[in-house]
């Protein structure tokens, strides 16, 4: 009998293939007291599975394919840095000495303590380090309880399988991936896991926060796998075979069909011209930037610079990297200032305090940055002197207010002198600009926008800080809805604001790489779209069909309902223009 479930759908994409249940971290760890002349041996069994471990994730690193998205590397990258990392090995060996445990106890209690602590940070990008605790610990734990079992996207018959885990290393990713798995299933995770930004990087089917999947799929049974909709549906009869059959013969055709718009302006129907821009976060990414036909880099998050280290980059490293970066990028390139939230692990220049109950709206971006204008001012020195290798804007974080706004740009005018006075070049003139990602922002854009050279629409906060829900708390994540009437009348309201006072808005958050809401946007009066350097093709498909004018009129009749569901219908109906 066929068995419908659903989770979050991550990356799009059907695939129909048989179930392979893997290992994940969900391990059954035994608790022993060693004797104390053992304790010595089981240290060094530790450290043999560590060692192991971390050889296994070289070999990966190695096996990169050529033209795999940098972030791929970064992710191993990572988990390599944290393997060598002495917070994981110290904490282990010494609750194998202090308590006298066996290593996989001690190691499960390393991780929980480190787990606990990345558990109560606000950014959601640095949240999801989380998992890489886990998965890091959990590659160890898996050689020292000898199950780690290889892992293999290919069935009986060499046909390749849906992969389903509690959750999957970036490494397995990779290794999956070269074996052409057909899908992922995963228990956790969420639209911002790692899992997620893997699996919508290298196109494969993606749905995640599947509770129970492990317990509800069996292995070897026939699932199909839409990575749209969440939907699983196990053992499908053939009506449903035939149906997603033929959704996914028209994905496939439709994604082939995008190729031919590489080189193409995305000039809508009625002729008014859009731009997409590329979200970057590593050096690597301006190559796939300027490869997929970016116009630009409407958002550089450069907090990569600043994870997993002790020490803060100084300027000159700063600078280089920003530079190397700069100079890869043909259009305007957007660096957005530091974003950190509460973080211990680039806290060497911060003071120190207890945690913050509610770390979202607490001391980050753009505040942490004014309470620690030597943090700041490092960063504005070596991005105003990358500006001399290209065009530049600077990019503020979480403004809620103009004080802020002006406190920053003050400082960055500040910086401006200092490397006159030093006599190091920078661009003349390099735009500051505010993200819109508060509420209050968004209201008060008509005010920042006398002062802004440019806005960014950062939804994926916005829609956080006016719905009021965690955007990584899986729990209230069914709340967070771009189509709330009260996110597109802000949304609505900054474009507006941004078009009196003459300057550019762009939007950066998820929303503007979603092929669901391109539409909606331009009839908002969008032009400016920033997202993953792999959605642009798809996005320029909707906008050279699109009819900007009708749609603008079509919006303005929605916006005018007062119930949101019809609001939702004409919404809809944008879709048939
Ligand atoms: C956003 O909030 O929409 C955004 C682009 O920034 P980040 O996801 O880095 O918070
Ligand atoms: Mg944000």
């Amino acid at each position: 009998m066929s068995l419908w479930l659903s989770g979050i759908g991550v990356s799009r994409g059907i695939a129909i293939a048989r179930v392979q249940k893997v290992h994940g971290g969900d391990l059954d760890v035994p608790e022993y007291t060693l004797a104390a002349a053992d304790v010595g041996d089981e240290v060094q069994r530790f450290l043999d599975a560590h060692g192991l471990a971390k050889a296994q994730l070289r070999e990966v690193r190695e096996r990169i394919p050529e033209g795999t998205p940098g972030d791929i590397a970064a992710f191993i990258d990572t988990h390599i840095l944290m393997m060598d990392d002495r917070s994981i090995t110290d904490a282990t060996i010494t609750h194998i000495r202090n308590a006298r445990i066996n290593a996989e106890a001690a190691l499960l209690r390393t991780r929980d303590a480190l787990i606990s602590v990345f558990e109560q940070m606000d950014d959601a990008y640095l949240r999801t380090r989380r998992d890489d605790v886990e998965h890091v610990c959990s590659r160890i734990l898996r050689i020292l309880l000898k199950s780690d079992r290889q892992l293999c996207a290919r069935g009986e018959q060499g046909e390749p399988t849906v992969v389903v885990a509690d959750d999957v290393t970036p490494a397995d990713i990779i290794l999956l991936a070269q074996q052409q798995v057909a899908a992922f299933v995963t228990e956790y995770g969420g639209p911002l896991s790692h899992t997620a930004i893997l699996a919508r990087s290298l196109g494969i089917p993606a749905v995640v926060g599947l509770r129970d999947a492990r317990r509800l799929l069996r292995d070897n049974e026939t699932v199909i796998v839409d990575g749209e909709t969440g939907h699983v549906l196990a053992d499908p009869d053939e009506l449903a075979l035939s149906f997603y059959r033929d959704k996914q013969r028209k994905h496939a055709r439709h994604r082939a069909g995008l190729v031919r718009l590489k080189g193409r302006d995305a000039i809508s129907r009625d002729g008014v011209p859009i731009r997409l821009l590329a979200n970057i976060e590593l050096p690597e990414d301006a190559r796939i930037a300027e490869e997929a036909g970016a116009q630009g880099v409407g958002l550089y998050r450069t907090e990569f610079l600043y994870m997993n280290r002790k020490e803060l980059p100084s300027e000159d490293e700063q600078y280089e990297a920003y530079a190397r970066i700069v100079s890869a990028v043909s259009g305007t390139i957007t660096i957005r200032t530091l974003d950190l939230g509460a973080d211990k692990q680039v806290d060497s220049g911060r003071s120190h305090g207890p945690l913050p109950t509610n770390p979202a709206l607490g001391l980050r971006a753009i505040r942490l940055c004014l309470k620690e204008p030597e943090l700041f001012r490092v960063q504005v020195r070596a991005l105003l002197r990358a500006s001399s290798h290209g065009r530049v804007q600077i990019m503020l974080p979480m403004i809620s207010n103009l004080q802020e706004f002006c406190q920053a740009s003050a400082l960055i005018e500040s910086a401006r002198e200092e490397l006159r006075a030093e006599g190091k070049p920078f661009a003349p003139d390099v735009p500051i600009g505010a993200m819109i990602e508060v509420p209050a922002a968004a209201i008060a854009a008509p005010m920042l926008a006398r002062h802004a050279r440019f806005f960014s629409i950062g939804t994926n906060d916005l829609i956080q800080y006016t719905l009021a829900i965690d955007r990584v708390d899986d729990e209230v994540n069914y709340l967070y809805d771009p189509l709330h009437p009260a996110v597109l009348h802000l949304i609505r309201h900054t474009i507006e604001s941004g078009r009196s006072a003459g300057i550019p808005v762009a939007m950066c958050g998820e929303m503007a790489g979603d092929p669901r809401f391109t539409r909606l946007l331009l009839a908002l009066g969008l032009t400016d779209f920033s997202m993953h350097p792999n959605n642009i093709l798809e996005i320029k498909q909707i906008v050279v069909e699109s009819d900007v004018a009708k749609l603008r009129a079509a919006m303005q009749d929605a916006l005018e309902r007062k119930d949101p569901q019809e609001l939702r219908e004409r919404i809809a109906l944008l879709d048939q223009l």
